[in-house]
């Protein structure tokens, strides 16, 4: 279905979407950075603010509120510092040198021509600027390309494009933190739904049963695991990204997710295990392998990936 008399062959071809993957690619550096800092601040000043409830406080423990007033006005003074803070988000401030402070200039924005005009080094400070900013841009606009190639250049390559991007933002901030944010996991989540409802992606019983089951399978894993162990193996927004992945994927490729993704992380893992002197019972986040799974389903394709994993289970 058409949406505007455009020529959706130029404008979504795999050149012109890489291009504009660099750009978005550009755009999930700072969610990657900012969104873990943005949530701490919020919720530090969420608990202060209940902590400085003095009657609650003394309710819950039992005893006299007079006991509790000094933390309350100990804590509301810690929440208001954090209010005077000047603003964070997304937009503001605009982007600095975590070296010297020095604030980019547009060029020295610009995804990957930024970087590679700078050589790689802040312009006031020579401090160097890591590769993870150019190589997130360039994975984000091969995988934008990939997607224009693989799905033809129509509008609901577009939703796809933005399924991608929030999911290198997820797998990158489990990195970071071991922590998927809900602010991605459950938009996601409802996006899939919503596509499938207006017909754009997939049948809706295959998201909906997807969504569902993505959850409730990672659900019992963690359960059973934390009953015979007694510890955690992942966490509640592992089950989130599975759901979301189901929503966009459908539930046939639930279980190739799954299976490819654990795959991977055991191969990872012994790696880190045995090659760089990690613990056996270190946390690894399950968050980029579960990504990484559901990109080789969306890349790969359902029939071919069920082909690769038989082969494997043969081999
Ligand atoms: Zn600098």
């Amino acid at each position: 279905m058409p949406l505007a008399p455009l020529d959706w062959s130029l404008w979504l071809s795999p050149w012109v979407l890489g291009i504009f993957g660099l750009c978005i690619g550009s755009f999930l550096n700072v969610v990657i950075h900012r969104i873990p800092r943005m949530l701490e601040r919020q919720w530090l000043h969420e608990s202060a603010a209940q902590l400085t409830d003095a009657e609650a406080m003394a309710r819950v423990i039992g005893v006299a509120p007079s006991e509790t007033e000094k933390l309350a006005k100990a804590v509301d003074a810690y929440g208001t510092r954090i209010e005077a803070l000047p603003r964070f988000n997304i937009v503001t401030p605009r982007s600095r040198c975590p070296h010297c402070g020095h604030q980019l200039r547009w060029h020295e924005n610009l995804p990957l021509v930024g970087w590679l005009l700078l050589g790689g080094k802040c312009s006031a400070c020579k401090a160097p600027i890591s590769t993870r900013y150019p190589i997130i841009e360039v994975l984000t606009g091969l995988a934008f390309a990939g997607l224009s190639w693989r799905l033809g250049a129509q509008p609901t390559t577009l939703l796809w494009c933005g399924f991608v991007a929030a999911l290198i933002a997820l797998a990158m901030i489990d990195v970071d933190t071991q922590f998927l944010p809900d602010d991605i996991t459950l938009p996601l989540l409802w996006a899939g739904l919503l596509a499938a409802a207006m017909g754009w992606t997939i049948p809706l019983e295959k998201a909906v049963i997807g969504a569902a089951g993505g959850y409730v399978s990672l659900w019992t894993v963690y359960w059973v695991y934390r009953l015979i162990r007694n510890r955690e193996g992942m966490g509640y927004g592992d089950f989130k990204l599975l759901a979301a992945l189901g929503a966009w994927l459908g539930s046939s490729m639930l279980l190739p997710v799954i299976l490819l993704s654990s795959v991977v992380g055991a191969v990872v893992g012994t790696f880190l295990i045995l090659f760089r002197g990690h613990k056996w019972e270190i946390h690894i986040p399950f968050g980029p392998y579960l990504v990484g799974g559901g990109l080789v389903a969306l890349y790969v394709g359902p029939a071919s990936l069920l082909e690769l994993l038989g082969l494997l289970s043969l081999g």
